[in-house]
């Protein structure tokens, strides 16, 4: 699934590209008003994830001309302004649904789930990884003739060390994505659902482990289990 992310705060363009990226989506940013407007005329993305406050063109502006252009398009927008009647101005404008900033990762991948579901288009709503598959919409894990549900932090743990299977996932970057920016919790909580995944995998008799590398973090690795042997 193709996303278009317009926001000027480079720094959170990209964050927020990173964060689709790990879940399996492709991202592309546009940093002002205008090449944002021309790219979400295009007709190339399956969602607009879009901010208000942009230089040039507001994103109020750029939702508006789309509709009056016939671009459907589902769009989201981002506004660090919580005032009705922003949110009543970019849903009267053809905006689909509407996100203040600071926001989670966990409520932005969900919020455009239900976006790309409602306007009935092709959505990637699985994952996987040697013989497991991550069912994104259920939250099941399945292992051939085998399924176990994951909790909502489970699940976000294990979709991103499964969408990021070439590279190492450390403890800080699944405590800043599936966490988000809330102080309280440290890498021991990491630790413990790491934990519980690894139970549950087990449980499938999956030949994929989630391997420790000491100082980097975790990765997912494919070899055979002697458990059941
Ligand atoms: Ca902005």
């Amino acid at each position: 699934m193709n996303v278009l992310v317009v926001e000027d705060e480079r720094n959170l363009a990209d964050a927020i590209c990173r964060i689709l990226e790990d879940a399996g989506y492709h991202a592309e940013a546009c940093y002002d008003g205008r090449s944002g407007l021309i790219s979400a005329k295009s007709g190339m993305y399956d969602v607009i994830v879009l901010d208000v406050m942009l230089p040039q063109i507001s994103g109020f502006e750029i939702v508006h001309e789309l509709r009056q252009e016939h671009v459907g398009t589902p769009v989201l927008m981002l506004t660090a302004r919580t005032t009705t009647t922003d949110k009543v101005e970019g849903l009267d404008a053809g905006a689909d649904d509407y996100m203040t900033k600071p926001f989670e990762a966990p409520e932005l991948l969900a919020r455009l789930r239900a976006l790309t579901r409602r306007q009935g288009e092709v959505v990637l709503d699985e994952v996987s990884y040697a013989d497991l598959t991550l069912d994104l919409s259920t939250h099941d894990l399945h292992c051939k003739d085998r399924s176990v549900h994951l909790s909502g932090k489970e699940f976000e743990v294990m979709s991103m060390l499964m969408s990021s299977t070439s590279r190492v996932v450390s403890k800080q970057d699944l405590l800043t994505r599936v966490w988000g920016t809330d102080g309280d919790t440290s890498e021991n909580s990491v630790e413990a659902y790491v934990s519980f995944l690894r139970k549950k995998i087990t449980h499938l008799k999956s030949d994929v482990h989630i391997s420790t590398l000491r100082m980097l973090g975790y990765r997912l690795e494919v070899f055979p289990s002697n458990q059941d042997a």
